[in-house]
């Protein structure tokens, strides 16, 4: 069904195509609204987010290799634009800036002048939105945008983004959104979502709308309705890379077993890996804990409050009178990992972990949660044996010992007594 409106013709089914020239006009057509268009470009011998001059800039061509501790960017033997996994950067930083003014105080005359850093949130598109980093906005959005945080300034940024996301076709070898129920097919939260299917003949979109802002933004660009079999292909393509998931994670059982691994050996295994850098929580698109740095100038007339972000690697961040709480680095991960994958789950109702495989590949020596929790499990299993095998040694000694009890030896020598 399409409704015509000033400026273009409103779709409000589809899914619809999209050859990949019209990639330009749908980045016009988002500035024109007044958004700054930021996505995936080539830069450094990564593919990391930035503002987009132009649909040029997208990663065409470049593909990405993801290890734990390693990431290489190569060149594809297609002319794909989103053919690469989460990069290094999430979402994050744009929503939740890594380091950003709270107030500002000036002393004149005796009095103090506190001026609050309210700069209007600007207006941003963000294309490239893989599924599992739409879920951690939507994370996000739960943590630091909702209830007493409706006013922040992240509920103000984050009314002010358009999300154009894309559907994974090809996971990364570190990927597990799938065992997160995060992806590879973008959920609710997008405004637009292509699927790109390249070819060496064809190069298009199959776009799929996901709000009144998105069909109006798709009115401004030449698309047709997509047939049945383009929309089959698009599909069955990223229902196969569901299949292809370089890991995977036993999300259904992992509150309990966080729950009820406190005391495991593991944590000291881990431990002696861990550097206790921050990189994970640096990278991973939901860790949003912060910190705050009061800076003043040297004639002390004025002073500044600002928000940094966190990590609950650093020892300070558990510094309560008398110390950290948390001062061996086994604590620190175990808080990490228990957070992520457990007690988030009481907080917020969800995961804290989206699959997007980041904290894996910025690891500079490679821990693999996958692998930690793989290891916690095997562990917990042997626990469970044990006790197991424990419990029914005990209870066939009880019951030897009651069959003891009653042969007639034992009763004769009960009664003597
Ligand atoms: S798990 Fe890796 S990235 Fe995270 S703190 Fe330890 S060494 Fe750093
Ligand atoms: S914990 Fe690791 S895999 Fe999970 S969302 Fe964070 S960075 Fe991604």
């Amino acid at each position: 069904m399409t409704e015509t409106q000033p400026g273009g013709t409103r779709h409000a089914d589809g899914p619809f195509l999209m050859d990949v020239t019209a990639l330009s006009q749908l980045l016009g057509a988002l500035e024109a609204a007044g958004y700054q268009v930021i996505g995936p470009t080539v830069s450094d011998d990564a593919i990391i987010l930035s503002e987009l001059g132009s649909a040029a800039q997208l990663p065409f061509g470049w593909g990405v290799e993801l290890a734990p501790g390693g990431y290489r960017i190569r060149q594809r033997s297609d002319t794909a634009a989103f053919g690469h996994s989460a990069g290094p950067q999430s979402w994050k930083q744009y929503l939740h800036p890594p380091r950003e003014k709270m107030w500002s105080v000036d002393r004149s005359g005796g009095e103090f002048d506190v001026v609050p850093a309210d700069e209007p949130a600007p207006r941003r598109a963000f294309v490239g939105v893989r599924p599992c980093d739409l879920s951690a906005i939507g994370i996000q959005d739960q943590v630091l945008g909702r209830g007493e945080h409706a006013g922040s300034r992240y509920a103000a940024r984050r009314a002010g983004v358009f999300i154009v996301a894309v559907n994974c076709t090809e996971p990364g070898a570190t990927c597990f959104c799938t065992s997160m129920g995060t992806g590879p097919e973008a959920g609710p939260g997008y405004d637009l979502a292509l699927t790109e299917l390249v070819s060496d003949t064809d190069h298009k979109f199959l776009v799929d709308i996901g709000s009144p802002a998105g069909a109006d933004m798709l009115a401004q660009v030449p698309v047709t309705p997509a047939g049945d079999g383009t929309t089959g292909l698009a599909r069955s393509a990223v229902a196969q890379a569901a299949d292809q998931m370089g890991r995977s994670m036993p999300a259904d059982a992992l509150h309990g077993l966080m729950a009820g691994s406190y005391d495991a050996a593991r944590w000291d295994d881990v431990a002696q890996r861990c550097l206790t850098c921050g990189n994970c929580t640096m990278a991973c698109p939901t860790c949003f804990c912060t910190t705050v740095e009061d800076v003043s100038d040297l004639s002390g007339e004025h002073a500044e409050r600002w928000q940094l972000w966190d990590s609950c690697f650093s020892l300070s961040f558990s510094y309560l009178p008398g110390g950290s709480i948390r001062s061996s680095d086994h604590s620190r991960y175990r808080q990490w990992l228990t957070h992520k994958l457990g007690t988030w789950h009481d907080q917020f109702g969800s995961s804290g972990c989206v699959g997007c495989g980041r904290c894996i590949v910025w690891c500079p020596v490679g821990i693999d949660l996958t692998e930690e929790v793989a290891a916690l499990q095997a562990e917990a299993r042997q626990a469970e044996a044990q006790q197991a095998e424990a419990q029914q040694a005990e209870a066939q000694q009880a019951e030897a010992q009651q069959a003891g009890s009653r042969t007639p030896g034992a009763r004769a020598g009960g009664e003597q007594q």
